[in-house]
């Protein structure tokens, strides 16, 4: 016998190793699997140990974009996303209001965009819950805001006011609605939403630890953050507290240039430490096709064209030559928010700039979202060493896509979300949630991947291009090892000797039974680094 182990995990395990192997028990070490093989030789081994037992054992789930803090944020304040009616939202909004009497802000989110039609939420459904007070309530994909009229007062926005480059005002007869979109919903909130202390980021972040952890996931890349939210996660890592290792990428600001680049050193060099990785910056290149904002290589359908064109380009191709090929050389991971084909060819270029200038590197760049890329920049990915970082839950005919993005792109709905063909094509597959935008839970997703068709309808339920259906050991190899491989995560993603002990036990084998079973599996207990974080 070995040395001893500190927890024994039993259960059908899937390692996600390069073979694909399976075996029957993990024996765990401090932060480390020591042991995987079958029961009896794991045993023999380690001797006796604590168990864990489940139906299945997978290795931790990473998320590789998420908003986890800012979802956090959303969950501690006014949370809209489990309701369905725009009667049920405002009962809550006035619930929040009369709850809270002395928070001077209502804030927080989750509202469903194709509930309101065409032109978003109104300030006056607001006015009548919350007049006395401003209220500013973020959309479920967060590149939209919902404000009454108190708000509009207070950052004296009024029918004169001007659309910004970046985003613009959703307006009527009498002047700006309450929907503001993509830069003024983001500019709002930062010149005028108080803004939160690093306590009230290190509580947001520590609700959206739990509730990830419950699902499985032991990593995460959080998208998008500001030197006072890296303040937050590295005050939760200094008090010990942290207990999932996270990429923060640092968010580069589209408001200025290459200027910036000291300070985003510095926030790397100060930023990483413990269990954090600040090495990476997030670069959003452009808006979404549901609001007309995403970037797109020709212009929208009928009247969206007229209005929004080619949608909204945030950082102009030679700028964001220049700045990839200079990040790249300070050795940053880059990962880019391309939506549209536009935003995502230039993505692309930046990184064939950059790698003309410096050669290559470990960098592990990646672009994510990929809503409708051109068909001929697929291969690029692999040619210039690129990872898909794809957000699953979306590839599907849900209401979203058939109110709001079909008519604005009309037969480009044909190609949405590709992840069939960039599979084929051999790009690494890195998957992510994007939540709050829409669920964490892993197995919703990756049924999504496999199926193409709204988990909740059923095998009879529509398909999105079934072409482009994956399996199910491809998504679950991207929400491991693949994630775990654009987080630069190299001891986690698969179960094998001397990798940290990062693991998800389930209640159910999902590679048996139906695919539209594979929405079902629960987490029954979660292992971060060798300590039970959730269930057990
Ligand atoms: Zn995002």
């Amino acid at each position: 016998m070995g040395e001893r182990a500190d927890i024994i995990v039993t259960g059908d395990v899937y390692t996600v190793d390069a073979a694909r192997s399976w075996a029957k028990a993990v024996a765990i070490r401090g932060d480390r699997i020591v042991a995987v093989g079958t029961e009896p030789d794991v045993r023999e081994r380690v001797g006796s140990a604590e168990v864990i037992s489940g139906a299945c054992v997978v290795p931790g789930f990473q998320d590789a974009h998420i908003h986890a803090a800012f979802a956090g944020r959303i969950r501690r304040h006014c949370n809209l996303d489990d309701l369905h009616t725009i009667p049920d939202y405002l009962d809550r909004i006035a619930a929040h209001a009369a709850a809270h009497p002395d928070d001077a802000w209502i804030v927080g989110g989750g509202w469903y965009t194709p509930l309101f039609g065409d032109h978003g939420p109104h300030r006056r459904l607001l006015d009548a819950v919350v007049p006395d007070r401003p209220v500013y309530l973020m959309n479920t994909d967060t590149h939209a805001a919902w404000v009454n009229t108190k708000a509009l007062e207070l950052a004296g926005i009024t029918a004169d006011t001007p659309d910004p480059w970046d985003g613009y005002f959703v307006r009527d007869a009498e002047g700006p609605t309450g929907c503001l979109q993509e830069g003024t919903a983001y500019t709002f909130w930062s010149d005028h939403v108080p803004a939160d202390s690093t306590e009230d980021w290190m509580a947001s972040i520590c609700v959206a630890q739990q509730f990830l952890h419950a699902l499985g996931i032991t990593a995460w890349q959080d998208a998008w953050v500001r030197p006072d939210l890296l303040a937050g996660y590295r005050a939760v890592d200094d008090a010990g507290e942290l207990t999932a290792r996270v990429v923060t990428a640092l968010w580069w600001d589209r408001h200025r240039g290459i200027e910036q680049l000291d300070e985003l050193v510095e926030q790397r060099d100060w930023g990483t430490t413990g269990r954090i990785d600040a090495g990476t910056i997030k670069i959003m290149l452009d808006g979404c096709p549901e609001s007309a904002t995403g970037s797109m290589l020709a212009p929208y359908e009928g009247h969206f064209g007229e209005e929004h064109g080619r949608g909204i380009q945030f950082v102009e191709e030679n700028v964001l030559r220049e700045a990839v090929t200079r990040l790249d050389g300070l050795g940053f991971q880059i990962h880019q928010h391309a939506l549209g084909d536009r935003a995502f060819r230039s993505a692309l270029d930046a990184v064939e700039a950059a790698r003309a200038a410096n050669g290559w590197n470990d960098a592990r760049h990646h672009i994510a979202h990929l809503q409708l890329p051109d068909p001929a920049d697929i291969p690029r990915l692999r040619a210039l060493g690129v990872a898909a970082n794809i957000q699953p839950l979306w590839a599907c005919p849900d209401p979203g896509i058939e109110t709001l993005t079909r008519p604005r792109v009309g037969d480009r709905a044909e190609r949405l979300y590709p992840i069939g063909d960039v599979v084929r094509s051999g790009a690494v597959l890195a998957m992510g949630s994007d939540w709050p935008i829409s669920t964490p839970n892993v197995f919703e997703e990756m049924q999504v991947a496999v199926t193409r068709q709204v988990v909740v309808d059923g095998p009879d339920a529509p398909v999105l291009d079934p072409t482009q259906r994956i399996t199910f050991a491809e998504a679950l190899a991207g929400f491991t090892r693949g994630s775990a491989y654009v987080n630069h995560d190299d001891d986690a993603g698969t179960i094998a000797e001397g990798m940290r002990a990062d693991l998800a036990i389930l209640d159910r084998n999902p590679f048996a039974g139906s695919v539209y079973e594979i929405a079902d599996t629960k987490v029954t207990a979660t292992i971060a680094a060798g300590r039970v974080v959730a269930g057990g």
